[in-house]
């Protein structure tokens, strides 16, 4: 864990780059768990940019 929080200080100095999934957030994800977490990063960075249009209806 200690390891995890070195890494994770230095993620949280590279703005440009979203660091996810079980390598990134050293968590145990599915892989439905990691698409939907994948997606929902996606759209609150494209909310908060203001370029978010809502989810397509398939
Ligand atoms: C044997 C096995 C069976 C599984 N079976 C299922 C299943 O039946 N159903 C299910 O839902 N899930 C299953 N999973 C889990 C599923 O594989 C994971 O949930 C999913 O792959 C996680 O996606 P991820 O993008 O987080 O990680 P990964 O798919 O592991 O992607 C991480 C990527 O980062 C790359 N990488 C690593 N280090 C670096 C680095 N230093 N720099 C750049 N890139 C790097 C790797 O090469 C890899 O491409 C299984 C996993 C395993 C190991």
């Amino acid at each position: 864990m200690a390891l995890y929080r070195r890494y994770k200080t230095l993620a949280d100095r590279e703005p440009g780059v979203i660091f996810g999934g079980r390598l990134g957030e050293y968590r145990y994800y599915d892989m439905d768990q990691v698409i939907a977490k994948a997606l929902e990063v996606c759209e609150r960075r494209q909310e908060e940019a203001g370029t978010w249009s809502g989810r397509q209806k398939s």
